[in-house]
């Protein structure tokens, strides 16, 4: 197990180790890269408290993680391979052991978030049907729930592929096998031959989790190919933790990579995606005018700074797998209790029991009250449907009681 709960101690160590394995300027003449330290006028690198603070020094450091240090594990040599290192073992302990994957199966990289992870997977997989089957844009189409996070008809305008959202079930939230066949036959009729899927390990608004096996299962009928994404942006650090059978991780064959983001639920420094691959994919996003880059590059973004990755790697560390499973199972006992009060107060909600959103449904509150708790609406363009809460260790206890005595009033 590569992902065990260390002390304080323990850390710092291991982060201040990795540090002393990159080079920078006072160790090393370095005279062909622009940076290597943050600009020290202005972020002083002397103050006592770095010491003690092993993400701010690595911050201040300011070590380039270009690049997908997975593919380049053995024979990379950089300036930044002690923290590129940390890298590494963070996408194996992500990708082993919260998503099953088998062992060194899986490429990835952290990246500035969910957006450019979702987008990077359309990528590669826009590529793959280009070079594998002389796919033109028209002919790819991207397939997702009317519920999924705005970054794949981004991803599509961008990549000038077509979009396919399809409408879900206004109750349940969940796509329908009729509904997927007959959306799929028309966008077949309009050419699109070639798909990639998107199933969701909860959405954003819902919390709703899509069923991999019924989406595959359609194209599976129709017998035409597809390439599966999920999208744990959202649920990756919590719904893994409590599911007793994830259909959304590596175990399953028809998945075929991953976005997490650190920066939700995991309350790592925004800056934290993570993109995750089977091997034998990242080379479809190769640029091979990247030369200068060791390895080149295989990735959206080029530069950036590898203390978000070192941020994950701490958090992770700090909790240990059981101590993380014990904190979301908190946030799962906190959402049950919430909805046991909305029940009695016998005001309509959707959620996935395994999830930590409720989605209230408007109309049974008046919309200030939902304004006043920054409750987020499906829309604020004009009438909102539903309104949602998302239970975080700072929601617990008290800012729920207040919410549900201010609705209890109401009632009275
Ligand atoms: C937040 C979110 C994203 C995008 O993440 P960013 O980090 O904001 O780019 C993608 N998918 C889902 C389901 C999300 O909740």
């Amino acid at each position: 197990m590569l992902w065990k709960k260390l002390s304080k101690e323990q850390i710092k160590e291991r982060v201040f180790a990795a540090l002393n394995e990159n080079r920078n300027y006072d160790s090393d003449y370095i005279l062909g890269i622009p940076g290597s330290y943050l600009d020290t006028e202005q972020f002083y690198r002397d103050a006592d408290f770095l010491k003690e603070a092993p993400y701010l020094q690595t911050l201040i450091n300011n070590p380039n993680h270009i690049g997908c240090h997975t593919l380049t594990e053995e024979k990379g040599e950089d300036l930044f391979r002690g923290t590129q290192k940390l890298e590494i073992e963070l996408i194996r302990m992500v990708s082993e052991e919260i998503l099953n994957a088998p062992e060194k199966s899986v490429d990835g990289y952290v990246a500035p978030g969910g957006t450019e992870a979702n987008i990077q997977a359309l990528w590669i997989y826009r590529n793959y049907y280009r070079k594998q089957f002389r796919a033109k844009n028209h002919e790819i189409g991207v397939v997702y729930s009317e519920d999924s996070h705005y970054s794949f008809p981004k991803g599509c305008n961008l990549l000038g592929i077509q979009a396919i959202p399809v409408k879900v079930n206004e109750n349940n939230r969940q796509i329908e096998a009729d509904t997927l066949e007959q959306r799929i036959c028309d966008a077949h009729v309009q050419g699109v031959k070639y798909f990639i899927v998107i199933a969701n390990m909860s959405t954003t608004m819902f919390g709703s989790v899509d069923d991999p096996q019924l989406m595959a299962g359609v194209f599976k009928k129709l017998d035409l190919p597809f390439k599966m994404h999920a999208d744990g942006a959202f649920g990756g650090f919590i719904y893994p933790f409590i599911t007793r059978q994830n259909q959304l991780d590596f175990s399953n064959p028809h998945i075929n990579s991953i976005t997490l983001d650190a920066h939700k639920m995991l309350m790592a420094p925004y800056g934290t995606g993570i993109f995750l691959v089977r091997k034998g994919w990242m080379h479809f996003a190769a640029t091979e005018e990247a030369q200068y880059v060791q390895g080149l590059d295989y990735t959206l973004c080029g530069s950036r700074n590898g203390a978000q990755a070192i941020s994950i790697w701490m958090i992770l560390q700090t909790y240990g797998p059981q101590g993380w499973k014990s904190n979301m199972r908190e946030l799962i006992t906190e959402t049950d209790r919430l909805c046991t009060a909305l029940h009695e107060l016998q005001i309509p909600f959707f959620r996935n029991s395994d999830m930590n959103i409720v989605s209230l449904r408007a109309g049974y509150f008046p919309d200030e009250l939902g304004l006043k708790y920054r409750l987020v609406a499906d829309t604020y363009q004009g009438n909102a449907r539903w309104w949602k809460i998302v239970v975080m260790p700072h929601t617990k206890g008290e800012v729920i009681d207040a919410f549900l005595g201010e609705l209890k009033n109401l009632k009275n």
